[in-house]
Parts: C-alpha cells; sequence; structure tokens
C-alpha cells in the first residue's frame, strides 16, 4: 500500500514516514500544497494524508482539485483546527474521514487501515427508495431522472440508510458505520450530513423521505415520502 503525505511540518512528516513504514506502508511526502497536488495525481496512492494549513494551496482546495478531477482517492485530512464546522466543511469538499491534531499514531494507523478498507469493498446495489436510487459501483445517484451530486461523504450516509430504506437507523450505527469506530467527535456530526442530505435529495423534489424519528435515529421512507 502506498500513501502521500502532505504536511508542511517536516519532522512530523518524517516522523510518521518512519512509523508508518515500520507498519509496513510505502510512504512518500510533499511539504506543500502544490507539490502535494502535483504527486497525488500521479494516481499512484492507495490514500492520501492531507494536512489542511498548507504553503501555496490549502489542503481543502488540494482535497478539492482531486475531486473536481474525478479522482476518489481516499483522503485523510489532519486537522489542527478545532470544532466540528470545519471539520464539516472539509468531508463537505470530498475529504474521507478526519483527525484532529496531535493525534495518537495507533489512531492514524487505525484510520489508514479503515479508509483502505472501506476503498477496497465489493459493493453490492443498486438501491432504490420510490425514484431515489444509489448505485454503488457507478457513484451514482438519482430522483426520478434527475442526477444528484453527492460528496464522497454524503454518499455513504444515504447509502448506508438506503441500503436499510424503511428501517429506522439509530445515529451511532451511521457513525460508526460511515465515520468508523475511532471517530472521537460529536455524534451531532451525523445531523449536519442528514441537512446536507435532504437539501440535495428532497427539498429539490418537495419531499420528505429523509425522516427523522424522535429519540431513535433516522428512517430512509421505502416509498420515496
Ligand atoms: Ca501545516
Amino acid at each position: 500500500m502506498r500513501l502521500l503525505m502532505v504536511e508542511d511540518e517536516v519532522r512530523l512528516a518524517e516522523a510518521v514516514q518512519r512509523g508508518l513504514r515500520a507498519e509496513g506502508f510505502d510512504v512518500d511526502l510533499a511539504h506543500t500544497g502544490p507539490d502535494g497536488l502535483d504527486a497525488a495525481r500521479t494516481g499512484r496512492y492507495d490514500a492520501v494524508l492531507l494536512d489542511i494549513m498548507l504553503p501555496g494551496l490549502s489542503g481543502y482546495r488540494v482535497c478539492r482539485a482531486l475531486r473536481d478531477d474525478g479522482d476518489d482517492v481516499p483522503v485523510l485530512m489532519l486537522t489542527a483546527k478545532d470544532g466540528e464546522y470545519d471539520e464539516a466543511d472539509g468531508l463537505d469538499i470530498g475529504a474521507d474521514d478526519y483527525l484532529r491534531k496531535p493525534f495518537s499514531f495507533v489512531v492514524l494507523v487505525a484510520r489508514i487501515r479503515a479508509l483502505l478498507r472501506r476503498a477496497g469493498e465489493v459493493r453490492p446495489g443498486p438501491y432504490s427508495a420510490g425514484d431515489l436510487s444509489l448505485d454503488p459501483a457507478a457513484r451514482r445517484v438519482t430522483r426520478g431522472d434527475i442526477e444528484i451530486a453527492l460528496t464522497a461523504r454524503e454518499f455513504a450516509v444515504l447509502e448506508y440508510l438506503i441500503a436499510r430504506a424503511g428501517d429506522v437507523v439509530p445515529k451511532t450505527d451511521l457513525l460508526a458505520a460511515v465515520w468508523d469506530a475511532f471517530y472521537a467527535g460529536e455524534a451531532n456530526v451525523v445531523e449536519v450530513y442528514i441537512g446536507y442530505l435532504r437539501r440535495k435529495i428532497d427539498a429539490p423534489f418537495h419531499r420528505h423521505a429523509l425522516e427523522t424519528v424522535r429519540g431513535a435515529g433516522y428512517r430512509l421512507a421505502a416509498d420515496g415520502g
């Protein structure tokens, strides 16, 4: 497995590189945003670890540029910022996960393995709930004939819900499935994503398919709402 770490704190980057090599990963380093983007664009990496505050081009912009290229390489954002808003922001531009600095090396390795595992999963489907459908293989979501663009994280939340359409899905299940078991942040990141999804799959179509079941979780109505 070959990883790219884009991090301008050179000593931190080199320490992580040594540790990850000891875990069996090949790790290349880049220390600026533009160098990181150029390296990531070679397509040689199984995952990218991306600092946010970088010289030249921020991690947000590097990630956005990769997604705009149609590159779905798993991206783990490394954030020194506090607060869910920034993190949700990072995920909304297409990052797959984030880790707040300072992080423990053991947690970093676990997150990387979880990312690689998710990326390598054979996905079943396609799924549907009424006229809403999601095709995991094609990474495509449609309502009727209209295609809906979702970020990677929104897609993962919807995939989990639509695979269980009609069932009440506890928030904690969503957190564990989509953010993985090591997520240490606030459970209301799920609410943030449910809000994003409603604005894309329901509101423009005057639907209410994605229901909140008070005190229990969320349900994607099987009849499409
Ligand atoms: Ca930095």
